[in-house]
């Protein structure tokens, strides 16, 4: 039986995980600070005896002796990213110094949580693991987009210098039940506006794109990639179906049946026009693709945001 690390392991993509390594036999230490993660994630694997919390900010150093560290930890919405920009880099540097040094001196397999914003706003399209990026290392989305980039700077240094068993992912926009009602992502924000039927939001023209994970796919093709022999990546991990903000929020309107209308609002800053993973580096590798359609993906979220709303644990905007 190994026992796994799950940093950042009671926020959304982190406490699925952390079900699916339980349901392994595994014995998990979930490691959060709570910034955007959330009890209720994890509140059904308390009483597993194979389940361990450990309320931590990984900016400070930790013992652990552990066989593998899933590296989750940090704030993933640009509105929670950038609420404490300086905590985000901290996270991203400190936080991986210090999980990586734990993966070095018990000779753990460490699998870093990187993303889809490496490569900025992409010149090339879709976005393959071998292109290195648009982005702006001034901006407002530099605190998370150069921070990961640092991470993974990190991850090979430590491989190269101190031969440390590193995979890097990187995962491309996911979403389902559990994302932070208050994160201001695009989905969230769209099926709680459209189940109250106040105005859709939308930044811009609507025509930017972003290809929707759902995260059952995500946490398969994480587990296979730690699982990976021979491979340290990097790899995205992502559903390579495309579509515009604005086919995105026509979906979820008729799902709903909600009438709200749509809003235009300012684009922000540095937002990327378009974003598709080229999977087939992880079809190759991992035999990994996803099979959950955007449809079926949307029905599970809006029940879970509906249920939410009904039990009034969503704060009137
Ligand atoms: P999330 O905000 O729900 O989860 C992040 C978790 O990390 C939270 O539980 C938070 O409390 C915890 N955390 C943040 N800073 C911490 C710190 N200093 N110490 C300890 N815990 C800390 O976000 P998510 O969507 O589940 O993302 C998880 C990971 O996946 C992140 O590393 C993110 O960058 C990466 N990622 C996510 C997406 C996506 O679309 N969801 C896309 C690309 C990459
Ligand atoms: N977006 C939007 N309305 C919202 C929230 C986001 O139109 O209420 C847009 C945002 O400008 C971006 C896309 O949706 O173009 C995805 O935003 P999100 O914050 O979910 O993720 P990211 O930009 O990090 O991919």
């Amino acid at each position: 039986m190994k026992r796994v690390l799950v940093t950042g392991g009671a926020g959304f993509i982190g406490s699925f995980l952390c079900d699916a390594l339980i349901e392994q036999g595994r014995e998990v230490i979930c490691l959060d600070n709570f910034f955007t993660g959330s009890k209720r994630n994890i509140a059904h694997l308390l009483g597993n005896h194979r389940f361990e919390m450990i309320r931590h900010d990984i900016t400070l150093p930790i013992l652990l002796e552990v066989d593998q560290v899933f590296h989750f930890a940090c704030p993933a919405s640009p509105v929670h990213y950038q609420y404490n920009a300086v905590k985000t880099i901290k996270t991203n540097v400190m936080g991986t110094i210090n999980m990586l040094g734990i993966a070095k001196r018990v000779q753990a397999r460490i699998l870093l949580a990187s993303t889809s914003e490496v490569y900025g706003d992409p010149q090339v399209h879709p976005q393959k693991e071998d292109y290195w990026g648009n982005v702006n290392p001034i901006g407002i989305r530099s605190c998370y987009d150069e921070g990961k980039r640092v991470a993974e700077a990190l991850m090979m240094d430590y491989h190269r210098q101190n031969h440390v068993d590193i995979r890097i992912i990187r995962i491309f926009n996911t979403y389902g039940p559990r994302m932070a009602p208050n994160d201001g992502r695009v989905v969230s924000n769209f099926i709680i506006q459209a189940l109250r039927n106040k105005d859709i939001t939308i930044y811009g023209d609507g025509k930017q794109t972003r290809s929707f994970c759902y995260v059952d796919d995500l946490v398969d093709g994480v587990l296979r990639m730690m699982e990976c022999q021979n491979f340290i990546g990097p790899v995205n991990l992502g559903n390579p179906n495309e579509f515009t903000i604005l086919e995105l929020a026509e979906q979820i309107l008729e799902i709903t049946g909600s009438s709200s209308k749509i809003r235009h609002l300012p684009l922000p800053e540095d937002d990327p026009t378009q974003r598709r993973p080229d999977i087939s580096l992880a079809k190759e590798r991992l035999n990994w693709e996803p099979t959950i359609r955007l449809h079926e993906g949307l029905l599970k979220t809006i029940a879970y945001f509906e249920e939410l709303l009904s039990q009034g644990l969503i704060e009137p905007q």
